[in-house]
């Protein structure tokens, strides 16, 4: 399990969090070796989550684009709506192999609060989740859920109310509460172990691309595409597909004009330390965290995984940033091409690859992830068409 990817990732964090990293990453290495964890992962990522998730030939999509194959990658049909709930089940799981009964995390949009807290509830943990005020406002109707499934959400009043803020309060809750609690943390992000453990949990994705498309077209795709916000649903994608042919295609949110450097960390930031981790990161020139901004919350994060940084610079992966209303379109294409509502998030995914399959001959297939479902989203598609 690497510690660094290229130069990045590592560990930045308070002394007071080590032991407790220590002990995940030992709890990690055995339980990934151990026939017992391993079967109860996929009992419960089959019978609880809905795996496998299809691999569907976008037919009417393919059509609209004029050239290469578009097949979608369905985590939408995850339980919970998206692919947060693969890394909260392997992660709840490795809490109560630690002996652990609470639960904490952090959230923006609420999706992944949602899906630690459906995880909490059924392996018996408690839950608490931290979101930012203005956050809990915006996505309403998540908190409700978070509370139905029984997690206390505490409100983030700090910096701006939104995800940074969130995973701030995390990591002071986890230092002051290590003994007792697993931080339970969202994306491939954070300080080592987190970003390798996220990956192999997502890369469930990937492995099923692999067989599942050698089964549908007999070869593996000629180019994977995913959205990028922390990047745990396009590491996933990627990582079983790095020492194959296959293109990997990364896209970062773009924001609302060409002027707006959205959330775009990898296409529009630069090498700095964030949430414990050496990766690429929005910052202004002091080093200060920028605000960012995207129609998807799901997206809208300063940093990414330092894996990602470090595919981007060996160039194994390309990253684009694509614009708040390039996304709408696209959502509206799937809408009404293929009667599926996608989130917004991966419909900035969908966007760059209709734009790549237009270019492509008819004979090539892309493979894009559809990382969540869109009935989170249908207030501000709602809003952005009036
Ligand atoms: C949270 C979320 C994302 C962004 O997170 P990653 O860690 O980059 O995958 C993307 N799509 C959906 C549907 C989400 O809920």
């Amino acid at each position: 399990m690497p510690r660094r990817y290229g130069p990045y990732g590592g560990a930045y964090v308070p002394e007071t969090l080590v032991p407790a990293l220590v002990e995940l990453e030992r709890t990690w290495r055995s339980a990934r070796g151990d026939p017992a964890f391993r079967a109860e992962l996929a009992r419960l990522a089959s019978t609880l989550g809905g795996r496998p998730t299809p691999l569907y030939f976008a037919r009417n999509l393919t059509r609209r684009a004029g050239g290469a194959e578009i097949w979608l990658k369905r985590e939408d049909l995850v339980h919970g709506g998206a692919h947060k709930f693969n890394n909260a089940l392997g992660q709840g799981l490795l809490a109560r192999r630690m002996g652990k009964r609470r639960l904490i995390a952090e959230t923006g949009a609420g999706q992944h609060g949602v899906a630690t807290a459906m995880i909490g509830a059924a392996l018996g943990l408690q839950t608490e989740v931290y979101m930012g005020v203005v956050d809990m406002e915006r996505q309403a109707p998540n908190v409700e859920r978070m509370r139905l499934l029984g997690a206390t959400v505490h409100p983030v009043e700090s910096g701006l109310g939104t995800l940074k803020d969130a995973i701030n309060a995390a990591l002071r809750d986890w230092i002051a509460t290590v003994r007792t609690t697993h931080y339970l943390l969202g994306s491939a992000v954070g300080p080592h172990p987190f970003p390798s453990i996220v990956a192999e949990f997502q890369s469930v994705i990937g492995r099923e691309i692999r067989w599942q498309s050698r089964r549908a077209f007999g070869r593996l795709p000629d180019l994977a595409v995913a959205c990028v916000g922390g990047g745990s649903n396009a590491i996933g994608t990627f990582h079983p597909l790095i020492r194959s042919s296959v293109e990997l295609l990364g896209v970062e949110a773009g924001g609302p004009s060409a002027a707006s450097r959205g959330a775009a960390s990898l296409v529009r930031g630069r090498p700095g330390i964030l949430h414990g981790a050496l990766s690429y990161v929005l910052q202004d020139a002091d080093g200060q965290i920028a605000d960012t901004e995207s129609v998807s919350a799901g997206l809208d994060y300063a940093g990414v995984g330092p894996e990602h940084a470090w595919l981007r610079d060996s160039g194994r992966a390309r990253y684009v940033a694509v614009r708040d209303a390039d996304a709408l379109r696209a959502f509206r294409w799937l809408a009404q091409d293929e009667g599926i509502l996608p989130a917004l998030e991966p419909s900035h995914a969908l966007w760059a690859a209709v734009r790549a399959a237009r270019r492509r001959p008819k004979d090539q297939r892309i493979v894009v992830t559809l990382s969540g479902r869109g009935d989170k989203d249908l207030e501000v598609v709602a809003r952005a068409a009036r």
